[in-house]
């Protein structure tokens, strides 16, 4: 096992989508690659954002991709407790040390306060409205009230935070793993709060201690927190951390299909792709289908994100969860955002149905034919999914594609019947139709054989008469091989189905007479 340790750290504020999927299984990913260890630790500090059941969705979704944590919450592990709320005590222990030593300091501004403070620098035409290096000084603080003061309010209970104290100038810089060196002067960074008044610490804060108690090696996460690494590195060098300060990798976003600004849950609902890994209903109760329930198998889902934002440097498209774990690699992360294109996830979904066994197959489409109330055996149910398995995208599309091979169709297509349907036809087929009644034996060669018997005397080709012919048994114009169609069909309903289409089409075969 080698020391590489690395966290996904999601707030509970919501359902996980897409972006922050990808940054799990990168997490994941690398941890595998590294023969390391994948964390899952809920950042829930922003108690006003928290969401009822959204640690649990999150649990739930990376399980259902395969992505199980070594250390969790729920798998629990030598560094917890991994769930922040459970370990303010220790946030709190860090915010004072900093106080002692300077680093930080206490304030005690009301919100009219600091709203005055920023008009006022508002009205002196002051860039940046921030508590920082020189604000602090007029401000109400431990900075500039004296001790007994300090100690008077803390003990009287009035509302206070814990800033950091920002140098006034400096270079703050690191080196990023995806975006190289990354400089930023203290100047531009405000005094942030560290530790609310109600005692909870803030995001930067408890993530960093985390972090480092955690013993985490790498930083994975999305490029939206790169503006907050500076202040993370500050907080390394306060709190003496430095040497073990974790490496940090920012993703590049996932971008819009059109490449134009980032992928967002409107933009997909616009488009109709679903953005959360599994079905999640909003506090509102709108529901808002996953992938999951969409009919895609996770398999796709992980292969399509590993790829939309990694590549592998070869033209090898499909990875398992395991490969992909040996193959990726940090270095190979694309720099630029990656355009967002569900074709492909669909495409990758048509690859691995194609690989499930035949009865994997059969179960999803016998469970679709039960609850629409049909029933059919195993041997017909095994045949089309043979017939289907190739022209699928997802599990359901088995019984949508080919409800026809279990219910006679109730209409027929009148564009087809426009276009291909006429006297000609109709006479033909029935002829057809007694040439198979006469036919001892029936399955698709025979049913093939006899056809091109009468083609022939016909002097007819094929295409002549197979959409005709695929009208009248299906309904619709397009679909699979016909031959095998009618072999599943059998021979009895195949006559059924023809003298049925002849009946009921006739009027159109006389009104185009
Ligand atoms: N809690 C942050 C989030 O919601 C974590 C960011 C990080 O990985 O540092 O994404």
């Amino acid at each position: 096992m080698s020391n590489v340790r690395v966290r996904f750290a999601p707030s509970p504020t919501g359902a996980l989508h897409i972006g922050g999927l990808r940054t799990a299984l990168y997490n994941y990913l690398f941890a595998k690659s590294k023969g390391g260890q994948f964390i899952l630790r809920i950042e829930d500090t922003d108690q006003a954002r928290l969401v009822e059941g959204a640690e649990e969705y999150i649990s739930q979704a990376l399980e259902w991709l395969g992505i199980v944590p070594d250390e969790s919450p729920k798998h629990g592990g030598p560094y917890g407790p991994y769930r922040q709320s459970d370990r303010v005590d220790i946030y709190q222990k860090y915010a004072k040390q900093l106080v002692s030593e300077d680093l930080a300091y206490y304030a005690f501004d009301t919100a009219e306060e600091l709203q005055a403070m920023r008009d006022r620098l508002k009205a002196e035409k002051v860039a940046n409205q921030q508590y920082n290096s020189v604000t602090r000084a007029s401000m109400s603080n431990s900075l500039t009230l004296s001790k007994q003061e300090v100690t008077d309010l803390l003990e009287k209970g009035v509302p206070h935070v814990i800033r950091l104290k920002v140098p006034a100038k400096e270079d703050i810089r690191f080196e990023d793993l995806i975006r190289g060196w990354v400089k930023i002067h203290s100047s531009t960074m405000d005094d942030k709060v560290i530790l609310k008044s109600g005692g909870f610490p803030t995001y930067h804060l408890a993530n960093v201690v985390d972090d480092h108690l955690m013993k985490i090696t790498h930083v994975i996460r999305g490029e939206e927190w790169l503006p907050s690494a500076p202040l993370h590195v500050l907080l390394y060098r306060f709190l003496n951390w430095e040497d073990s300060m974790p490496e940090f990798a920012h993703l590049p976003l996932i971008l819009k299909p059109d490449g134009n600004g980032k992928l967002s849950k409107r933009e997909a609902d616009k488009q109709g792709f679903p953005i959360f890994p599994i079905n999640w209903t909003n506090s509102n109760g709108t529901k808002n289908i996953g992938f999951k329930e969409h009919g895609y198998l996770p398999e796709s889902i992980t292969n399509f994100l590993a790829l939309l934002g990694w590549n592998p440097g070869n033209d090898r498209e499909l990875y398992s969860l395991d490969d992909l774990g040996s193959a990726f690699s940090l270095e190979r992360i694309v720099k630029s955002g990656a355009k967002f294109d569900i074709n492909k996830a669909q495409w990758f979904n048509q690859q691995y149905l194609r690989d499930k066994s035949p009865e994997e197959l059969n179960n999803y489409l016998a469970a679709d034919l039960e609850s629409s109330g049909l029933k059919a055996g195993n041997d017909k149910i095994q045949k089309v999914t043979e017939l289907l398995k190739d022209r699928i995208v997802f599990p359901q599309d088995l019984f949508s594609n080919g409800r026809y091979l279990f219910v006679s169709p109730e209409q027929y297509d009148p564009q087809v019947v426009q276009k291909k349907w006429d006297h000609e036809t109709a006479a033909f087929l029935q002829e057809y139709r007694e040439s198979i009644n006469s036919s001892e034996n029936w399955n698709a060669e025979i049913a093939h054989q006899l056809l091109s018997d009468q083609l022939e005397q016909a002097k007819w080709g094929f295409g002549k008469i197979m959409p005709g012919l695929r009208l009248a048994l299906t309904g619709i114009g397009k679909g699979p091989d016909l031959m095998k169609i009618m072999e599943i069909l059998g021979k009895d309903e195949t006559i059924r189905r023809l003298n049925q289409a002849i009946t009921r089409l006739a009027n159109t075969t006389i009104k185009k007479a």
